[in-house]
Protein backbone atom coordinates (compact mmCIF):
# COMPACT_ATOMS: atom_id res chain seq x y z
CA UNK A 1 0.00 0.00 0.00
CA UNK A 2 1.03 3.70 -0.98
CA UNK A 3 1.23 5.88 2.08
CA UNK A 4 -2.11 7.60 0.59
CA UNK A 5 -3.41 3.82 1.23
CA UNK A 6 -3.88 3.21 -2.65
CA UNK A 7 -2.31 0.01 -3.64
CA UNK A 8 0.37 0.55 -5.99
CA UNK A 9 0.63 -2.19 -9.24
CA UNK A 10 2.96 -4.53 -8.35
CA UNK A 11 6.44 -4.78 -9.50
CA UNK A 12 6.22 -7.88 -12.11
CA UNK A 13 9.43 -6.88 -13.91
CA UNK A 14 12.10 -8.03 -11.07
CA UNK A 15 13.50 -11.22 -11.75
CA UNK A 16 14.27 -14.24 -8.39
CA UNK A 17 16.76 -12.85 -5.83
CA UNK A 18 19.62 -14.78 -5.95
CA UNK A 19 19.45 -17.17 -2.04
CA UNK A 20 22.08 -15.73 0.73
CA UNK A 21 23.38 -19.02 0.36
CA UNK A 22 24.88 -18.58 -3.14
CA UNK A 23 27.63 -16.02 -1.24
CA UNK A 24 29.97 -17.65 0.02
CA UNK A 25 30.88 -20.01 -2.99
CA UNK A 26 31.05 -17.11 -4.60
CA UNK A 27 33.44 -15.28 -2.24
CA UNK A 28 35.69 -18.36 -2.68
CA UNK A 29 35.29 -18.44 -6.35
CA UNK A 30 36.39 -14.77 -6.61
CA UNK A 31 39.43 -14.86 -4.09
CA UNK A 32 40.84 -18.44 -5.83
CA UNK A 33 40.04 -17.08 -9.61
CA UNK A 34 38.71 -21.00 -10.26
CA UNK A 35 36.07 -20.06 -12.65
CA UNK A 36 36.93 -21.87 -15.47
CA UNK A 37 35.03 -25.24 -14.82
CA UNK A 38 37.78 -27.66 -15.96
CA UNK A 39 40.43 -26.50 -14.25
CA UNK A 40 39.93 -28.26 -10.84
CA UNK A 41 40.79 -31.52 -10.95
CA UNK A 42 36.92 -32.84 -9.66
CA UNK A 43 33.95 -31.26 -8.05
CA UNK A 44 34.00 -28.15 -9.74
CA UNK A 45 30.62 -26.36 -9.32
CA UNK A 46 29.93 -26.41 -12.88
CA UNK A 47 30.22 -30.22 -12.55
CA UNK A 48 28.25 -30.82 -9.51
CA UNK A 49 25.42 -28.56 -11.14
CA UNK A 50 25.54 -31.30 -13.71
CA UNK A 51 24.87 -34.20 -11.45
CA UNK A 52 22.18 -32.26 -9.68
CA UNK A 53 20.39 -30.90 -12.08
CA UNK A 54 19.82 -34.64 -13.64
CA UNK A 55 18.94 -36.39 -10.04
CA UNK A 56 16.43 -33.36 -9.80
CA UNK A 57 15.01 -34.73 -13.38
CA UNK A 58 15.67 -38.08 -13.14
CA UNK A 59 18.29 -38.24 -16.07
CA UNK A 60 21.18 -39.90 -17.03
CA UNK A 61 23.28 -37.00 -18.06
CA UNK A 62 23.93 -33.41 -18.00
CA UNK A 63 25.30 -30.66 -19.65
CA UNK A 64 25.04 -26.84 -19.00
CA UNK A 65 26.32 -24.64 -21.39
CA UNK A 66 25.66 -21.06 -21.93
CA UNK A 67 22.33 -20.58 -22.63
CA UNK A 68 18.92 -22.91 -23.20
CA UNK A 69 19.65 -21.27 -27.04
CA UNK A 70 23.31 -22.72 -26.66
CA UNK A 71 21.31 -26.42 -25.61
CA UNK A 72 19.16 -26.48 -28.35
CA UNK A 73 21.93 -25.55 -30.88
CA UNK A 74 24.21 -28.55 -29.45
CA UNK A 75 20.74 -31.01 -29.18
CA UNK A 76 20.15 -30.78 -33.36
CA UNK A 77 23.98 -31.16 -33.80
CA UNK A 78 24.60 -33.82 -31.70
CA UNK A 79 22.18 -35.44 -33.41
CA UNK A 80 24.03 -35.32 -36.23
CA UNK A 81 21.34 -34.57 -38.94
CA UNK A 82 21.98 -34.30 -43.17
CA UNK A 83 22.53 -30.44 -43.65
CA UNK A 84 19.38 -28.75 -44.55
CA UNK A 85 17.44 -31.54 -42.51
CA UNK A 86 13.88 -29.97 -41.90
CA UNK A 87 13.46 -29.31 -38.22
CA UNK A 88 9.30 -29.13 -37.54
CA UNK A 89 8.75 -26.73 -34.80
CA UNK A 90 5.37 -24.71 -33.70
CA UNK A 91 4.75 -21.16 -34.75
CA UNK A 92 4.40 -20.03 -31.67
CA UNK A 93 7.09 -20.13 -29.86
CA UNK A 94 10.83 -17.33 -28.70
CA UNK A 95 12.97 -16.23 -31.67
CA UNK A 96 15.79 -18.38 -30.03
CA UNK A 97 14.03 -21.80 -31.05
CA UNK A 98 13.95 -21.17 -35.31
CA UNK A 99 17.82 -19.32 -34.55
CA UNK A 100 19.38 -22.01 -33.07
CA UNK A 101 17.52 -24.67 -36.26
CA UNK A 102 19.22 -21.93 -38.73
CA UNK A 103 22.52 -22.32 -36.40
CA UNK A 104 22.40 -26.04 -36.60
CA UNK A 105 22.14 -25.81 -41.04
CA UNK A 106 18.66 -27.06 -40.41
CA UNK A 107 15.24 -25.59 -42.13
CA UNK A 108 12.76 -24.88 -39.65
CA UNK A 109 9.18 -25.98 -40.32
CA UNK A 110 6.69 -23.98 -38.85
CA UNK A 111 3.52 -26.02 -37.46
CA UNK A 112 0.44 -24.40 -36.44
CA UNK A 113 -0.83 -23.65 -33.06
CA UNK A 114 -3.94 -23.39 -31.76
CA UNK A 115 -5.88 -20.91 -29.59
CA UNK A 116 -5.04 -23.16 -26.53
CA UNK A 117 -0.99 -22.26 -27.00
CA UNK A 118 -0.91 -25.65 -28.10
CA UNK A 119 0.60 -27.64 -31.40
CA UNK A 120 -2.37 -28.32 -33.72
CA UNK A 121 -1.44 -32.36 -34.05
CA UNK A 122 -3.64 -32.58 -37.72
CA UNK A 123 -0.77 -30.13 -38.75
CA UNK A 124 2.00 -31.58 -37.37
CA UNK A 125 0.85 -35.25 -38.93
CA UNK A 126 0.60 -33.61 -42.07
CA UNK A 127 4.74 -31.76 -41.91
CA UNK A 128 5.93 -34.46 -40.19
CA UNK A 129 7.14 -37.05 -43.31
CA UNK A 130 10.43 -36.50 -44.36
CA UNK A 131 11.42 -34.22 -41.36
CA UNK A 132 15.03 -35.04 -39.66
CA UNK A 133 14.17 -33.89 -36.11
CA UNK A 134 10.96 -32.67 -33.96
CA UNK A 135 11.90 -29.46 -31.83
CA UNK A 136 8.80 -28.97 -28.82
CA UNK A 137 8.87 -25.63 -27.69
CA UNK A 138 6.53 -25.75 -24.46
CA UNK A 139 6.05 -22.15 -25.15
CA UNK A 140 5.43 -20.21 -21.97
CA UNK A 141 5.66 -24.02 -20.17
CA UNK A 142 2.41 -24.56 -22.27
CA UNK A 143 2.82 -28.42 -23.11
CA UNK A 144 1.53 -30.19 -26.03
CA UNK A 145 -0.06 -33.31 -26.65
CA UNK A 146 3.71 -35.06 -25.98
CA UNK A 147 1.63 -38.63 -26.08
CA UNK A 148 0.15 -38.30 -29.76
CA UNK A 149 3.74 -36.07 -30.49
CA UNK A 150 5.77 -39.55 -29.19
CA UNK A 151 3.65 -41.66 -30.66
CA UNK A 152 3.90 -40.12 -34.34
CA UNK A 153 7.62 -39.81 -33.75
CA UNK A 154 8.24 -42.66 -32.66
CA UNK A 155 6.89 -44.87 -35.41
CA UNK A 156 8.45 -42.90 -37.82
CA UNK A 157 11.86 -43.16 -36.06
CA UNK A 158 12.03 -39.07 -35.63
CA UNK A 159 14.00 -37.62 -32.52
CA UNK A 160 12.37 -34.99 -30.27
CA UNK A 161 14.29 -32.18 -28.66
CA UNK A 162 12.02 -30.57 -26.24
CA UNK A 163 12.31 -27.27 -25.39
CA UNK A 164 11.65 -26.79 -22.02
CA UNK A 165 13.58 -23.63 -21.52
CA UNK A 166 10.16 -22.10 -19.51
CA UNK A 167 8.94 -25.76 -18.21
CA UNK A 168 11.24 -26.70 -15.20
CA UNK A 169 9.28 -28.49 -12.96
CA UNK A 170 6.23 -29.18 -15.18
CA UNK A 171 5.39 -32.54 -15.38
CA UNK A 172 3.47 -34.27 -17.94
CA UNK A 173 1.87 -37.92 -16.55
CA UNK A 174 3.73 -37.96 -14.04
CA UNK A 175 7.00 -37.49 -16.13
CA UNK A 176 9.21 -34.56 -15.85
CA UNK A 177 8.64 -32.35 -19.07
CA UNK A 178 12.48 -32.29 -20.77
CA UNK A 179 12.66 -36.45 -19.96
CA UNK A 180 10.51 -37.06 -22.65
CA UNK A 181 12.17 -36.47 -25.79
CA UNK A 182 15.84 -37.65 -26.66
CA UNK A 183 16.73 -34.46 -25.41
CA UNK A 184 15.34 -31.76 -22.99
CA UNK A 185 17.11 -28.26 -23.17
CA UNK A 186 16.24 -25.44 -20.31
CA UNK A 187 16.89 -22.04 -19.63
CA UNK A 188 18.16 -19.95 -16.53
CA UNK A 189 17.86 -16.58 -18.18
CA UNK A 190 16.71 -14.02 -15.60
CA UNK A 191 13.26 -14.44 -16.60
CA UNK A 192 12.60 -18.45 -15.73
CA UNK A 193 12.02 -20.67 -12.74
CA UNK A 194 16.26 -20.37 -11.80
CA UNK A 195 17.94 -16.98 -12.55
CA UNK A 196 21.57 -16.88 -13.24
CA UNK A 197 21.03 -14.07 -15.74
CA UNK A 198 22.24 -16.23 -18.64
CA UNK A 199 22.77 -20.04 -18.21
CA UNK A 200 21.31 -23.16 -19.65
CA UNK A 201 21.39 -27.11 -19.52
CA UNK A 202 20.48 -30.21 -21.85
CA UNK A 203 19.50 -33.56 -20.40
CA UNK A 204 19.96 -36.86 -22.40
CA UNK A 205 19.65 -40.62 -21.54
CA UNK A 206 21.66 -41.10 -24.56
CA UNK A 207 25.05 -41.23 -24.12
CA UNK A 208 25.90 -40.71 -27.88
CA UNK A 209 24.33 -37.73 -27.81
CA UNK A 210 25.51 -36.72 -24.53
CA UNK A 211 29.25 -37.03 -25.83
CA UNK A 212 28.94 -35.27 -28.95
CA UNK A 213 27.49 -32.64 -27.16
CA UNK A 214 30.15 -32.16 -24.58
CA UNK A 215 32.81 -32.42 -27.06
CA UNK A 216 31.15 -30.03 -29.50
CA UNK A 217 30.46 -27.60 -26.31
CA UNK A 218 33.65 -27.14 -25.80
CA UNK A 219 35.73 -30.29 -23.59
CA UNK A 220 38.97 -30.23 -25.97
CA UNK A 221 41.76 -32.34 -25.25
CA UNK A 222 41.06 -34.60 -22.50
CA UNK A 223 38.67 -32.44 -20.51
CA UNK A 224 35.66 -34.92 -21.13
CA UNK A 225 36.97 -36.68 -18.72
CA UNK A 226 35.71 -34.95 -15.88
CA UNK A 227 32.42 -35.66 -17.06
CA UNK A 228 31.38 -39.50 -15.65
CA UNK A 229 30.07 -42.16 -17.41
CA UNK A 230 31.12 -41.22 -21.01
CA UNK A 231 35.09 -42.27 -21.32
CA UNK A 232 34.17 -44.80 -24.40
CA UNK A 233 31.74 -42.40 -26.43
CA UNK A 234 34.20 -39.64 -25.65
CA UNK A 235 37.30 -41.38 -26.62
CA UNK A 236 35.55 -42.15 -29.71
CA UNK A 237 34.78 -38.29 -30.56
CA UNK A 238 37.59 -36.78 -29.81
CA UNK A 239 38.94 -34.63 -32.42
CA UNK A 240 36.40 -35.68 -34.49
CA UNK A 241 33.62 -32.98 -33.77
CA UNK A 242 34.03 -28.60 -34.25
CA UNK A 243 34.21 -26.97 -30.89
CA UNK A 244 31.90 -24.19 -30.47
CA UNK A 245 32.63 -23.56 -26.73
CA UNK A 246 29.52 -22.99 -25.35
CA UNK A 247 30.34 -24.02 -21.72
CA UNK A 248 29.13 -22.59 -18.41
CA UNK A 249 31.63 -20.99 -16.10
CA UNK A 250 31.75 -22.02 -12.33
CA UNK A 251 30.08 -18.43 -11.02
CA UNK A 252 26.95 -18.94 -12.77
CA UNK A 253 26.98 -22.43 -11.47
CA UNK A 254 27.37 -20.79 -8.10
CA UNK A 255 24.49 -18.45 -8.78
CA UNK A 256 21.95 -21.82 -9.84
CA UNK A 257 22.74 -24.88 -7.71
CA UNK A 258 21.34 -22.87 -4.20
CA UNK A 259 17.91 -22.26 -6.64
CA UNK A 260 17.59 -26.16 -7.34
CA UNK A 261 16.23 -26.76 -3.58
CA UNK A 262 13.83 -24.34 -4.18
CA UNK A 263 12.24 -25.19 -7.45
CA UNK A 264 9.71 -27.38 -6.21
CA UNK A 265 7.94 -24.56 -4.11
CA UNK A 266 8.59 -21.92 -6.72
CA UNK A 267 6.39 -24.39 -8.93
CA UNK A 268 3.73 -25.11 -6.24
CA UNK A 269 3.49 -21.65 -5.40
CA UNK A 270 3.41 -20.39 -9.17
CA UNK A 271 1.01 -22.49 -9.91
CA UNK A 272 -1.28 -21.54 -6.89
CA UNK A 273 -0.76 -17.94 -8.13
CA UNK A 274 -1.42 -18.40 -11.72
CA UNK A 275 -4.96 -20.61 -11.13
CA UNK A 276 -6.20 -17.90 -8.75
CA UNK A 277 -5.82 -15.26 -11.34
CA UNK A 278 -6.97 -17.30 -14.12
CA UNK A 279 -10.48 -17.71 -12.07
CA UNK A 280 -11.03 -14.54 -11.51
CA UNK A 281 -9.88 -14.06 -15.71
CA UNK A 282 -12.41 -16.55 -16.67
CA UNK A 283 -15.27 -14.84 -14.62
CA UNK A 284 -15.09 -12.28 -17.44
CA UNK A 285 -17.12 -12.44 -20.37
CA UNK A 286 -14.14 -10.93 -22.44
CA UNK A 287 -11.04 -12.77 -21.29
CA UNK A 288 -10.67 -16.76 -21.49
CA UNK A 289 -7.73 -18.61 -20.23
CA UNK A 290 -6.92 -22.09 -21.89
CA UNK A 291 -7.30 -25.24 -19.81
CA UNK A 292 -3.93 -27.33 -20.09
CA UNK A 293 -4.34 -30.85 -21.36
CA UNK A 294 -5.26 -33.58 -19.27
CA UNK A 295 -2.05 -35.53 -18.37
CA UNK A 296 -0.26 -32.34 -17.97
CA UNK A 297 0.70 -30.48 -14.51
CA UNK A 298 2.04 -27.04 -15.11
CA UNK A 299 4.74 -24.81 -13.45
CA UNK A 300 3.97 -21.41 -14.51
CA UNK A 301 5.84 -18.25 -13.76
CA UNK A 302 3.29 -16.07 -16.01
CA UNK A 303 -0.25 -16.28 -17.61
CA UNK A 304 -1.28 -16.26 -20.77
CA UNK A 305 -5.34 -15.76 -21.62
CA UNK A 306 -6.98 -14.35 -24.91
CA UNK A 307 -9.45 -11.56 -25.75
CA UNK A 308 -12.83 -13.76 -26.07
CA UNK A 309 -15.52 -12.82 -28.74
CA UNK A 310 -15.55 -10.19 -31.88
CA UNK A 311 -12.34 -7.75 -31.02
CA UNK A 312 -10.75 -5.49 -33.29
CA UNK A 313 -7.39 -4.69 -33.18
CA UNK A 314 -8.44 -1.15 -32.18
CA UNK A 315 -10.49 -2.76 -29.30
CA UNK A 316 -7.29 -4.72 -28.02
CA UNK A 317 -4.64 -1.91 -28.22
CA UNK A 318 -7.24 0.10 -26.13
CA UNK A 319 -7.30 -2.97 -23.60
CA UNK A 320 -3.43 -2.62 -23.37
CA UNK A 321 -3.47 0.67 -22.99
CA UNK A 322 -6.08 0.74 -20.45
CA UNK A 323 -4.26 -2.16 -18.34
CA UNK A 324 -1.29 -0.37 -19.00
CA UNK A 325 -2.97 3.11 -17.17
CA UNK A 326 -3.74 0.73 -14.25
CA UNK A 327 0.44 -0.22 -13.94
CA UNK A 328 -0.39 -3.49 -15.08
CA UNK A 329 1.83 -4.06 -18.64
CA UNK A 330 -0.05 -6.75 -21.13
CA UNK A 331 1.09 -7.55 -24.18
CA UNK A 332 -0.91 -9.02 -26.83
CA UNK A 333 1.84 -10.77 -28.72
CA UNK A 334 0.66 -10.22 -32.15
CA UNK A 335 0.12 -6.16 -31.48
CA UNK A 336 3.06 -5.19 -29.63
CA UNK A 337 5.65 -3.84 -31.81
CA UNK A 338 8.51 -6.59 -33.19
CA UNK A 339 7.67 -9.13 -30.45
CA UNK A 340 9.96 -11.97 -30.57
CA UNK A 341 7.58 -14.50 -30.45
CA UNK A 342 4.85 -13.49 -33.53
CA UNK A 343 6.33 -15.96 -36.47
CA UNK A 344 6.17 -13.26 -38.71
CA UNK A 345 9.00 -10.78 -37.16
CA UNK A 346 11.61 -13.82 -37.95
CA UNK A 347 12.87 -11.84 -40.72
CA UNK A 348 15.31 -14.20 -40.99
CA UNK A 349 13.86 -17.08 -42.13
CA UNK A 350 12.68 -15.48 -45.11
CA UNK A 351 9.29 -16.24 -46.80
CA UNK A 352 7.61 -18.76 -44.72
CA UNK A 353 3.60 -20.48 -45.69
CA UNK A 354 0.63 -18.45 -43.96
CA UNK A 355 -0.21 -19.86 -40.71
CA UNK A 356 -3.59 -18.54 -40.08
CA UNK A 357 -4.47 -20.47 -36.82
CA UNK A 358 -0.91 -19.21 -35.07
CA UNK A 359 -1.70 -15.52 -36.67
CA UNK A 360 -5.20 -15.36 -35.72
CA UNK A 361 -4.06 -16.48 -31.70
CA UNK A 362 -1.62 -14.43 -31.41
CA UNK A 363 -3.72 -11.35 -32.14
CA UNK A 364 -5.64 -12.47 -29.37
CA UNK A 365 -3.60 -13.72 -26.58
CA UNK A 366 -2.56 -11.70 -24.39
CA UNK A 367 1.03 -12.26 -21.87
CA UNK A 368 1.05 -11.05 -18.10
CA UNK A 369 4.61 -12.26 -15.79
CA UNK A 370 3.87 -13.11 -12.67
CA UNK A 371 6.71 -13.84 -10.95
CA UNK A 372 6.27 -16.68 -8.06
CA UNK A 373 6.67 -14.45 -5.12
CA UNK A 374 3.55 -12.45 -5.70
CA UNK A 375 1.19 -11.86 -2.89
CA UNK A 376 -2.34 -12.58 -2.94
CA UNK A 377 -3.48 -8.79 -2.57
CA UNK A 378 -0.53 -8.06 -5.55
CA UNK A 379 -2.73 -10.73 -7.52
CA UNK A 380 -5.88 -9.92 -7.06
CA UNK A 381 -4.45 -6.42 -7.98
CA UNK A 382 -3.49 -7.38 -11.07
CA UNK A 383 -6.40 -9.45 -12.01
CA UNK A 384 -8.68 -6.55 -11.13
CA UNK A 385 -6.10 -4.37 -13.21
CA UNK A 386 -7.24 -6.92 -16.37
CA UNK A 387 -11.17 -7.21 -15.54
CA UNK A 388 -11.54 -3.68 -15.34
CA UNK A 389 -9.55 -2.71 -18.48
CA UNK A 390 -11.32 -5.46 -20.40
CA UNK A 391 -14.67 -4.21 -19.25
CA UNK A 392 -13.66 -0.81 -20.49
CA UNK A 393 -11.72 -1.80 -23.73
CA UNK A 394 -15.28 -3.28 -24.86
CA UNK A 395 -17.77 -0.88 -23.80
C1 LIG B 1 13.80 -18.25 -22.78
C2 LIG B 1 13.44 -19.21 -23.84
C3 LIG B 1 14.40 -19.67 -24.77
C4 LIG B 1 15.80 -19.14 -24.82
O1 LIG B 1 16.53 -19.35 -23.63
P1 LIG B 1 17.96 -18.64 -23.45
O2 LIG B 1 18.53 -19.29 -22.25
O3 LIG B 1 17.67 -17.18 -23.22
O4 LIG B 1 18.74 -18.86 -24.68
C5 LIG B 1 14.01 -20.62 -25.68
N1 LIG B 1 12.75 -21.11 -25.71
C6 LIG B 1 11.80 -20.69 -24.84
C7 LIG B 1 10.43 -21.29 -24.90
C8 LIG B 1 12.11 -19.72 -23.89
O5 LIG B 1 11.16 -19.32 -23.03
Amino acid sequence: MAPDGQTIAPNVYDAEPIPEAARAEIDRLLSSGDLFRYTAPQDAPVALLEAEFAALLGTRYALAVSSCSAALFLALKALDLPRGAKVLIPAFTFAAVPSSVVHADCEPVLVEVGENYRVNMEDFAAKLPGAGAVMISHMRGHTSDMDAIMALCDAAGIPVIEDAAHSLGTVWGGRNIGTIGKVGCFSFQSYKMVNAGEGGIMITDDPEIAARAIIMSGAYETNWKKHPGLSNSCAHWQNKLPLYNLRMQNLSAAVIRPQLPLVAERVEKGRANHDHVAARLNASAHLSVPDPLGPEVRAPDSIQFNLSGDWTDAQALGFQAASKARGVAVQVFGLSEGNARAFWNWQFLGDQPELPQTRAMLMRACDVRLPTRLTGPELDYIADAIVEAAAEARV
